[in-house]
């Protein structure tokens, strides 16, 4: 998965650090992010780079989070436009750059990036937020309103018939993703994850399941959220009744019949689910 980058370590405990001119920057505009591609290896520019053509970058350089030994900052406030050989790539295509751990870097970043561009002004009094200063929070000088960083819960579920796995397609009115992949959705004010499980599966394929079961988690912030992979099994009739608004696609799959293009394991839950299905490591 995406954030499984070892032996690199992320490491993102608050702190304040100064930029140094080898730290990173993770440069934002219109959904891109500001990189350079060389034979499919996608690098960020340096502080020092950047100062080059930014001088005040480090006056405005705001400390996102580190991985091994290196810094990496956003730009918060101001625009930044094209530089020379780096360009913007669209948050999308992090799914399919590599090194892995560069591509995590930057959609990481991006989810950060977003929380601070959206908080600006204070949603109670309109006022200007400043940084906590010890944690990763903003805070009203005027009325004292905190916010931290949102991170929507959600789930992924595999749901299993004997030996068979529910695989999905959304319809092409509902996501830009094509591949089969498996049941997932958003949890609701006042619901508990395995309540999401099992009202996500019955709104989307008419199912109820038992037997739920925890797999794994994933931040996973092209979409701002957390992702916890349950499996569980079909609790009576396994008919499918497909809800034709959200999905394209709705089929059971044998181990020998699991179609090729899917979620990628390397990149998410759902990919590694349906290979640890696969594997019969389930
Ligand atoms: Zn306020």
């Amino acid at each position: 998965m995406i954030q499984d980058i070892a032996p690199h370590r992320y490491d993102v405990a608050y702190r304040m650090p100064e930029a140094g001119e080898n730290d990173r920057m993770l440069i934002y505009n219109k959904g891109g992010l500001l990189c350079r591609v060389e034979e499919d290896s996608v690098s960020y520019p340096s502080v020092g780079a950047i100062a080059e053509v930014y001088p005040d970058i480090y006056k405005e350089a705001a400390f996102f989070f580190r991985i091994d030994d290196r810094n990496y900052f956003g730009l918060l406030n101001a625009e930044f436009g094209p530089m020379e050989n780096y360009f913007f790539l669209p948050k999308e295509k992090l799914r399919s750059v590599r090194p892995i751990w560069k591509a995590f870097a930057g959609i990481t970043g991006f989810q950060l990036h977003n929380w601070y561009a959206a908080n600006r002004y204070c949603s109670s009094c309109r006022t200007k937020m400043q940084h906590h200063g010890r944690e990763r929070a903003l805070v009203c000088p005027d009325c004292g309103k905190i916010i931290y960083p949102q991170i929507c819960p959600g789930v992924i579920v595999g749901v299993i018939n004997k030996d068979r796995i529910l695989m999905t397609k959304y319809a092409v009115s509902h996501s830009k993703f094509k591949k089969y992949a498996l049941v997932a959705g958003y949890t609701e004010v006042g619901e508990s994850l395995e309540d999401t499980v099992r009202r996500e599966v019955m709104e989307e394929v008419g199912l109820k399941v038992k037997n739920i079961r925890y797999y794994k988690s994933q931040p996973w912030s092209f979409t701002d959220t957390l992702l916890t992979g349950f499996f569980c099994d079909v609790d009576g009739s396994p008919e499918i009744k497909m809800d034709e608004e959200e999905l394209s696609a709705a089929e059971w799959f044998g181990r020998d019949e699991i179609p090729p293009e899917r979620s990628e394991a390397e990149v998410s839950l759902t990919g590694e689910m349906i290979d640890a299905f696969l594997k019969n490591q389930i």
